[in-house]
């Protein structure tokens, strides 16, 4: 996820009767929790091994991972997720790398903490990282590094402090969450029935923070079109019907398309491309627009205006004769579910019996994460951060500051075990 993706903030309504109960036992369910010695050793895990999360962070930056190219990254999580005694640690074929932390009820559902590994940047991307002034420099080092040390701290911290769960906690290292990754990653993890049948919620730890609470995915599709004629010399074949100009009277009526401000719906033609010199009628041109809301609806609204604009313009972009009719391609290149948590879910009231616990204050936040595929698909599932600050998210500049990691941490712990449970000691 990088900082555009997120549109919208919103309040949350006042909460009903029965709500206010939920938060209630929520609230003290996780006091419980937090009283718990095993759960102080592991606060004080993370405050002590301060300096070792961060040398991890620069490692795992230091190892490209480009989109479609995880393996090196995906391997070395694989050997840390099993230093960490986590069990069943496997690389799938995408390169998503799960472990399992079993719990004392092995037939109770999984609680599902994940981090994608998969950065924007191109093989190639010099990968030099450093610290300078208590701040960790490198590209992916917040987004989506912080997310990664974060998934490591809490297999470590819980081992270290013998922290026992009842239910059976499933670490998610996914591959292909950003760009035209299109949350492919996420998305094969949720198809294997041995998964998607049995995670009960998901954690998405994503980036740097502790502010926000993203329980609203926001939905997008990406298409390419692609105009192809016959192309010819600009003096000699002059009349030939011409692709550039098709594309460009398809742009002008697509954007004559009106989009509600409220559910925000968006679109962008972000790349054009066609041509082969100034005296040339080219034989074809591309774009590339991307459309984005919070409603499938207007998704669809869009989808359907795109496809009106095409099959109205080519037809009567013609050349001089017949059989010089340009052909169009609407292709779909990436394709994320919109949906949200429902308000009255067990993991948002859990997440704000947290913050509340915490005296941290978070926000509604919509945004496109691996949690747009279980929320699709009607299942529980939110994003956070993994604490600290960050920020150049998707540049090379790309910074991170660990001050506050602490509050990060400690947030995603409760949340982890308030939803999995606190089991006696594992060894007694
Ligand atoms: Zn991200």
């Amino acid at each position: 996820m990088g900082p555009g993706f997120t549109v919208r903030a919103s309040s949350v309504e006042a909460p009903s009767a029965s709500e206010s109960r939920g938060l209630r036992s929520a609230q003290q369910q996780v006091a419980r929790i937090a009283e718990d010695r095993r759960v102080h050793v592991a606060f004080g895990w993370f405050h002590s091994h301060a300096r070792e999360l961060e040398d991890l962070q620069l490692e795992v930056t230091s190892i490209p991972a480009p989109p479609w190219g995880e393996a090196a990254r995906s391997e070395w999580l694989a050997q840390r997720f099993a230093a960490a005694g986590l069990t069943d640690v496997h690389r799938d074929e995408l390169n998503n790398v799960l472990a399992i932390r079993a719990g004392t009820d092995p037939g109770a559902p999984f609680i599902a903490l994940s981090a994608h590994i998969d950065t924007v940047f191109p093989p190639g991307t010099p990968t030099h990282v450093r610290r300078d002034g208590g701040k960790l420099y490198g590209p992916g080092i917040s987004d989506n590094s912080s997310g990664i040390v974060a998934l490591l701290a809490m297999a470590n911290a819980m081992e270290a402090a013998g922290l026992a769960n009842t239910a059976p906690i499933l670490f998610i290292g996914d591959v292909g969450e950003e760009g035209e990754g299109d949350l492919r990653g996420m998305r094969y993890v949720y198809k294997q029935p041995r998964w998607s049948a049995t995670i009960a919620s998901l954690l998405v730890l994503d980036g740097a923070g502790s502010d926000t609470i993203i329980a609203e995915g926001l939905g997008s599709r990406r298409y390419e079109i692609s105009v192809r004629g016959q192309g010819g010399h600009s003096w000699s074949d002059f009349g030939v019907a011409n692709p550039i100009v098709a594309l460009a009277r398809i742009i002008d009526r697509f954007t004559r398309t009106p989009v509600p401000v409220s559910p925000k719906t968006t679109y962008n033609i972000g790349i054009i491309s066609g041509g082969t010199s100034v005296n040339s009628i080219p034989e074809s041109a591309t774009m590339r627009v991307d459309t984005r809301s919070a409603s499938v609806d207007e998704l669809d609204r869009l989808e359907r205006a795109l496809h009106e604009a095409v099959d109205h313009v080519i037809p009567e972009t013609t050349g001089r004769k017949k059989q010089e009719l340009l052909t169009a391609e609407v292709r779909v290149i990436g394709n994320r579910p919109a949906a949200d948590l429902p308000t009255e879910s067990q993991l948002l009231k859990t997440i704000r019996a947290v913050d509340a616990q915490l005296g941290n204050t978070a926000r509604i936040q919509r945004a496109s994460t691996d949690a747009n595929i279980p929320l699709s698909l009607g299942r529980e599932a939110i994003a956070i951060g993994a604490g600290g600050s960050g920020g150049g998210a998707h540049t090379i500049h790309e910074w991170y500051d660990p001050s506050g990691r602490d509050l990060g941490l400690k947030r995603i712990l409760l949340l982890t075990m308030a939803l999995a449970g606190v089991a006696e000691d594992r060894e007694s």
